[in-house]
């Protein structure tokens, strides 16, 4: 039984600290001493924050099981917030938590890492059998899930996960997840004096408009989806544009459309361009692969054990955008991701059921419970 209290109190106490992405220093100093004082057995700090150009890394604690032979439970939360996050003063009214209108509320993500410090309280203080658990508190997940694509995956060593970081009562989860890929396209042209000799230019802005124009844009199908996000490009308006560069994104749940559907916007972009007597050049990153968890991975096995034994429904979605369960699940390690109740996150507007605070709380101490029955 979680104590509801403690709960909110420590969910106060955390949003109210600014913990913006890169800048997680404080918040990542406060959940090291909690984890200290919960009994890890070890805890390090990877150099994910040197890497990245932040102040703190990913936190990986270990805590010792009083149950041997099943299987180690990784659970994760981002410290991170988007902006506007100083000075959030939450209030709770009618069972809905909500800031005060001026700042995010940060149920993203800290709904999550309240949930996973109240199952290792319960644990300690009601004496309950469990396994062998590792914590993972990331860094920069926010705006490309950075922190995970760069801890330091030596310190990883569980064999099965759950990232509670998503919309959704208590009970839903994601098991599938798009990937997701960043595509810049560069488009070179030549200058000249747009009055004088024009047409010893060639308008790398026109060019990207074609670009534009050719390219597959939104919704593709069920799983895929791709877009232009940004374009920036010329210097004044009697300069015939030299350069030109546009932003797309790629993305879906299914590998091999994403990577198609990326060879297709690489082909089109240097392709109009030169029709349009300029060049692109055209570079790709990957942000994420995507993932797909059976149904009977033991994550989702034990989220059913879990929430049948407290009454709650489970829903599994597909996701449409990427979390640290991306990497996680790349590294090997099962993840899935948890609904923790954060509504309308990202928005001044963000809000958080008093009950599913708890009852993420609730659910994930319960995961951890059944996850050390042998069955
Ligand atoms: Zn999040």
């Amino acid at each position: 039984m979680i104590n509801k209290k403690r709960v909110l109190d420590e969910f106060f106490a955390l949003v109210s600290i600014r913990c913006s992405t890169l800048d997680e220093r404080e918040m990542g100093n406060l959940l090291t001493a909690r984890l200290r004082e919960l009994g890890a057995a070890e805890i390090h700090e990877d150099n994910a924050g040197e890497i990245l150009g932040g102040n703190c890394g990913n936190i990986v604690a270990n805590f010792k099981g009083s149950v041997s032979g099943v299987p180690t439970v990784m659970l994760t939360a981002h410290m991170d917030c988007v902006e506007p996050c100083a000075g959030i003063r939450p209030q709770l009214v009618d069972g809905v938590i909500r800031s005060d209108g001026t700042t995010i509320l940060g149920a993203d993500d800290k709904a999550g890492v309240v949930a996973i410090l109240e199952t290792l309280r319960c644990l300690r203080e009601q004496h309950i059998p469990h396994g062998d658990l590792q914590i993972v508190f990331t860094v920069a997940e926010e705006g490309g899930v950075n922190g995970s694509q760069n801890i330091d995956q030596s310190l990883l060593q569980a064999d099965v996960g759950f990232t509670l970081d998503t919309h959704g009562h208590p009970g839903m989860a994601a098991f599938k997840a798009p990937g997701k890929n960043q595509i810049e396209v560069a488009v070179r042209g030549k200058a000249s004096h747009a009055g004088v000799d024009p047409d010893a230019g060639r308008n790398a802005i026109i060019a990207a408009g074609k670009i534009l124009a050719a390219m597959p844009q939104g919704r593709i199908d069920e799983e895929t989806t791709c877009n232009a996000g940004r374009i920036t490009g010329g210097t004044a308006t009697n300069v015939v544009a030299e350069f030109c560069t546009i932003n797309f994104e790629s993305r879906s749940r299914d590998k091999a459309k994403l990577d198609a559907l990326t060879a297709r916007m690489v082909e089109i972009a240097e392709r109009t361009a030169k029709e349009a007597n300029c060049t692109a050049t055209v570079t790709v990153k990957k942000d994420y692969d995507p993932y797909e968890l059976p149904q009977d991975a033991l994550a989702i096995r034990y989220l059913h054990r879990a929430a049948g034994a407290l009454g709650f429904p489970v829903i599994l979605e597909e996701e449409g955008g990427g979390s640290d369960a991306n990497f996680f699940n790349a590294y090997g390690i099962p993840t899935t991701v948890l609904g923790v109740g954060m509504t309308d996150c990202h928005t001044k507007e963000e809000s958080l059921l008093e009950e599913d605070l708890y009852n993420a709380a609730e659910l994930t101490l319960e995961i951890v419970r059944q996850a050390a029955l042998k069955s």
